[in-house]
């Protein structure tokens, strides 16, 4: 009989957590398998071709630096790059790019194909065979039965995968690709808390059919930032995109056919995202509002598809073209992909430990979509950290988790498996509490270090690291210790910034810190040949004295709050036998199981009297192994 080749890691999914976490594992030396429902859509972006915005750029950044793939492949695929939000802080600045939707699955699938413990295989994963609560083998709908130690589930929106526009319903995965249809029922049956959330995308229009003169034209930046901080290759936009907005006969038309919504009908039963509504949600939460901005994006540099952004739904063919036609410069707009929603099948992460593993079946993981989240950014980084912990696990080695105070990382899975989630969860800037000290100019301070440990950032990337970090220290040295004098040159810029004179030597670092001085203005004094730093270490260095005081109140607080999680909390206990903890708090603890104090302070449902008393018990306890240690000796 023929045996099939056994794996360590067996990565069900060939999407952006399914890329990260095969290529994670196999990097670190384990004979990995990755599993796709069609080569063809391998690293596939079936919304809007785009990578990074808003608090995703600082997941893509930081995933960078630890040595994943997405960064590199955004490069690489760029149409156009803006850096948003450069009006606010410097926290909440946030890289985004327009990819070229083919050549970045086409990136992906030679990455993966490039990899020496990797082996692809387009096969549907059907069954997932666990022996004495342990993974030992996957199982595929074309009879392979593949023997593994591990399996990372990134099964995305293809699992139990329901299309919908209007009244037609299909199942399917997004693009036409067949879905995953009978994996679920073995997750049930393993006893996997499985749940319905849906989503959905605009329609693709062609670009002949739209009149760009009169919309509004949004340009990329004129310098780019890329998001690898190596990438020293000229980066050009080559593409712009368009901003157009609805007005009352849209939402006329839409309210008009709310009826023949599946949304509002009652045919979908699975739970949207919440910031990413459809556009009918939008015109029912906001009745007042007389227009929606919508961004008319391409998709790639060899097609004239164009992606409506912000006009998502899930109406019928009709009422999309109906309703698309009310705008202005997409009047004779010819839908060629038309707009849908799609529901799939996920699991509750509050299953799985920070390692993204599986509480009751040792060596599953879960990772992206599956784990209740929505967006390619943040199903990346979740596939890296289950991709490394299931090679851990494999190897021998000690867990990789990032807290909250480290990473955006850190605070996404923190958040999937203490809180749980209610409907598709996204990165924002406003879920992380240290967004002042995690921020993307830095991740690479932040990560890289980490990264190289792993040993899955590379050695020259590390030495680039190393030698822009020292530039910073010796640059933040320099300001530090050079005094500005009230010379001609420092008094005129002064005045020209609007800032008062100088009548004496001040040390550059308080010139700097004056709100209208920015670091380009100070540079002549401290490097008088011309020799600047390179323009991130003068980011970093403004931003670093400039936010000084914030910057150490806010890492004064991560440490005083990292204290409470390094208070470790055994796994064996039980909170039900805890009294005067009330029923619903030692349920919930009892479910999670929180690996800390700090960790059970973030579950909700844990109020501050819960933990009033969990920590009485908790110093009770302490009191009494110390005394039982002494009275042994
Ligand atoms: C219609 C639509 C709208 C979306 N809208 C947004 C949005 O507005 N904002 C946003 O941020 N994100 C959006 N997304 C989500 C984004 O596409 C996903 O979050 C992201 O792709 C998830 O990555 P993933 O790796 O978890 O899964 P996916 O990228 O979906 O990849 C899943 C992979 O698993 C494979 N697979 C599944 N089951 C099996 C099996 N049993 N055996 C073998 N292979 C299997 C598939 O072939 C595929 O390779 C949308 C997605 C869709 C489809």
């Amino acid at each position: 009989m023929f045996e099939y080749k056994s794996y360590d890691v067996a990565v069900i999914g060939a999407g952006h957590a399914g890329i990260e976490a095969a290529l994670a594992a196999a990097r670190l030396g384990c004979r990995t398998a990755v599993f796709t429902l069609t080569l063809d859509a391998i690293g596939n972006m079936p919304c809007n071709p785009s990578i990074g915005g808003t608090g995703k750029g600082h997941l893509v950044m930081e995933l960078d630096a630890l040595g994943g793939e997405m960064g590199k492949a955004a490069d690489a695929t760029m149409l156009q790059s803006r850096m948003l939000n450069l009006a606010k802080g410097p926290a909440v600045h946030s890289l985004r790019v327009q990819s070229d939707r083919r050549a970045y699955h086409r990136y992906m699938k030679s990455a993966l194909e490039a990899e020496p413990n990797l082996d692809i295989f387009q096969d549907e994963v059907i069954g997932i065979d666990v022996e004495n609560g342990a993974v030992t083998a996957v199982r595929t709908s074309l009879g392979g039965v593949f023997p593994c130690r591990t399996a990372v589930i990134c099964t995305g929106t293809y699992l139990g995968g329901k299309i919908f526009v209007g009244d037609a319903v299909r199942r399917s995965g997004p693009d036409g690709v067949v879905p995953a249809d009978r994996l679920t029922q073995c997750l049930v049956d393993l006893g996997l808390p499985i749940r319905r959330f849906k989503t959905g995308t605009p329609a693709r229009v062609h670009s002949r059919s739209i009149d760009y003169s009169v919309l509004e034209r949004q340009d990329g930046d004129s310098e780019i930032v890329p998001f690898c901080f190596d990438n020293d290759k000229p980066l050009e936009n080559t593409r712009c995109c368009w901003i157009a907005y609805t007005n009352e006969e849209t939402h006329e038309v839409i309210r008009r056919n709310l009826g023949r919504s599946p949304l509002y009908g009652g045919a979908i039963v699975g739970i949207g995202p919440r910031y990413c509504p459809s556009i009918e949600d939008k015109v029912v939460r906001f009745p007042d509002k007389k227009r929606h901005q919508l961004f008319i994006e391409p998709c790639g540099a060899n097609t004239e598809e164009m992606y409506l952004q912000g006009m998502s739904s899930s109406l019928p063919l009709d009422v999309q073209y109906e309703m698309y036609r009310t705008i202005k410069g997409l009047e004779h707009v010819e839908i060629m992909r038309p707009a849908y929603a799609i529901e799939y099948d996920c699991c509750d992460p509050t299953e799985l430990y920070a390692t993204l593993q599986s509480k009751r079946i040792k060596g599953l993981f879960g990772a992206g979509q599956f784990n209740g989240t929505s967006g390619y950014e943040e199903a990346a980084v979740q596939g890296f950290v289950a991709g490394v912990n299931a090679a851990h696990l494999v190897l021998g080695r000690e867990p990789f988790v990032l807290t909250r105070k480290e990473a955006y990382i850190g605070t996404l899975i923190d958040d999937l498996v203490t809180k749980g989630v209610n409907d598709p969860y996204r990165m924002m800037t406003s879920r992380c509490e240290y967004r002042l000290i995690l921020r993307q100019d830095n991740a690479d301070e932040r990560m890289c270090p980490k990264g190289h440990e792993l040993g899955l950032l590379s050695d020259s990337k590390y030495e680039l690291f190393l030698k822009n970090h020292e530039e910073l220290e010796k640059e933040l040295e320099l300001i530090k210790h050079t005094t500005l004098h009230a010379t001609d040159e420092v008094n005129s810029m002064l005045e020209s910034r609007g800032e008062t004179p100088l009548s004496g030597g001040v040390s550059a670092e308080s010139v700097l810190k004056r709100p209208n001085i920015r670091y380009t203005d100070i540079l002549p004094f401290l490097h008088a040949d011309g020799n600047y730093p390179s323009a991130k270490v003068q980011q970093k260095a403004e931003i670093e004295i400039k936010y000084e005081g914030y910057l150490k109140r806010q890492a004064a607080l991560a440490d005083k709050l990292s204290r409470e999680d390094q208070l470790a909390l055994d796994e064996d206990i039980d909170y039900k036998q805890i009294t005067g903890l009330r029923l619903e708090a030692a349920d919930k603890l009892n479910r999670i199981k929180p690996s800390s104090f700090g960790q059970a302070a973030r579950i909700s449902g844990v109020n501050p009297a819960d933990l009033q008393v969990l920590s009485v018990w908790l110093a009770k306890r302490r009191r009494e192994s110390a005394k039982e240690k002494t009275d042994d000796q």
